[in-house]
């Protein structure tokens, strides 16, 4: 790569999970797909609409061989920046990791970075015990309530916040 800017940025979230039973519950987004603004690490342009990067898209770069999740031409510099998912770094966040940080996913960045980030809706949450599955759950407040209709538990995801890192 050409970039002598590449790097990887974390995305790390905190929450408070409950549910009454000591069953985990995780909560990840699938397919996993995230949604934020990014800045042009070349002449710091940053742009000012959501941008949207999912794992299951490919596409090829103009400028250099090969293929990023995600590509965007800078309007002033016009460079071609990329970031893809690093597929490995996904992680579920659950009950035990209530109340602290932990990442849940790296971006390898090429010549941007993101600098935002919009949780939004179709997240997945999983309760361990009864092997309740909620799909398209919506965290774009932060909060989410639901029953475990197999366990009758109650579950909750609340005050979820997320940070992103530069490493
Ligand atoms: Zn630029």
């Amino acid at each position: 790569m050409e970039y002598s800017d590449s790097g990887e940025s974390t995305l790390a979230a905190l929450c408070s999970v409950t549910q009454r039973s000591k069953d985990i519950l995780g909560f990840a987004r699938f397919p996993l797909a995230f949604e934020g603004n990014v800045k042009c690490s070349t002449c710091g342009d940053e742009s000012k609409r959501f941008m949207y990067f999912s794992i299951v898209d490919e596409v090829e770069l103009k400028t250099t061989k090969g293929s990023a999740n995600f590509v965007h031409f800078c309007k002033f510099c016009k460079r071609e920046n990329f970031l893809s998912i690093i597929p490995s770094s996904v992680m579920s966040y659950n009950a035990e990791d209530s109340d602290a940080f932990k990442t849940i996913v790296v971006f390898f960045c090429g010549g941007l970075e993101p600098i935002d980030f919009e949780p939004g809706f179709g997240f997945v949450v999983e309760t361990g015990g009864s092997g309740a599955r909620f799909e398209g759950v919506d965290l774009s407040d932060g909060n989410w309530e639901n029953q475990d209709e197999l366990s009758s538990d109650a579950v909750s995801i609340s005050n979820l916040e997320f940070r992103l890192i530069k490493k």
